[in-house]
């Protein structure tokens, strides 16, 4: 194991530390979250909170990273896959995992402990809940969704990876979740549909939201930033900033939603 991390040594030389000290947090272990996972374990990190309340079924086998076609017949909890792939590239690495949801874990001192948590949530009202949560508690919060939009003339939207970090702008500062928004959403009665997903682009925001976080936690650079959110051009296949950033820096970023 001497050698494990001498190919990314440019993250500092505190970084091995940080992986074995920080503890992670996954919320939502299926399309977007078990890429999160894979990757964090790749890495390095050694201590994990993964939470999701569901099995396994068939209509996840296109999309959860780590899912095998057994794991269908034996409804397995994602939370156990995520266990099973982390565990299968660092077996001496620590994961706290919770089969319900992240609302139940909240007084889990492990749970709290989490410095970064990423986030792979279906709507925006607990999408805000969670966003509280970790601004009370100073966690930076990394969240990523996939969602087809068609903006005009067959240009699609594809989705964002958006970071609320107790220090910046929140999402609603960020315009990625407006009042209008939860209105909307209340009135469809917790009805969000079926969700377009494909594991390529939750792979691409995926490996965004990690970096993010790895630049965050590392000595990689030195001004780290607390503005981050960008949108998926699914036709260019860009990142590209939302614009709200460039407005959000030039003001000073300071929310007024959160004190
Ligand atoms: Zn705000």
């Amino acid at each position: 194991m001497k050698n494990r991390n001498s190919r990314q040594s440019f993250l500092g030389i505190n970084f091995d530390e940080v992986m074995s000290s920080v503890r992670v947090g996954i919320v939502g272990y299926s399309g977007g979250g078990s890429h999160i996972g894979q990757l964090l374990a790749h890495y390095g990190f050694m201590k994990y909170f993964i939470c999701d309340p569901d099995i396994f079924e068939e209509v996840n086998i296109h999309r959860l990273i780590g899912g095998r076609f057994e794991d269908i017949a034996l409804k397995t909890p994602k939370v156990d896959i995520g266990e099973r792939v982390i565990k299968g590239i660092l077996p001496d690495s620590e994961v706290i995992k919770a089969q319900s949801k992240w609302q139940e874990c909240i007084t889990d001192p492990k749970f709290l402990e989490c410095k970064v948590i990423f986030a792979g949530l279906d709507d925006f009202a607990t999408r805000v809940q969670l966003e509280s949560f970790c601004r009370a508690k100073g966690i930076i919060l990394i969240d990523i969704g996939m969602s087809v939009k068609e903006s005009e003339n067959r240009h699609y939207s594809m989705g964002q990876v958006i970071m609320s970090h107790p220090e910046g702008p929140c999402f609603k500062c960020l315009d990625f979740i407006t009042d209008k928004d939860l209105e909307l959403e209340a009135t469809k009665y917790g009805d969000v549909g079926i969700r377009q997903q494909v594991a390529s682009i939750n792979g691409t925001l995926a490996n965004t939201a990690v970096t993010l976080g790895v630049q965050l936690l590392s000595d990689w650079i030195e001004d780290k930033g607390v503005v981050f959110y960008k949108t998926y051009d699914g036709n260019n296949l860009d990142l590209m900033n939302h614009p709200k950033v460039n407005e959000c820096l030039a003001d000073g970023c300071k929310c007024t939603h959160f004190r």
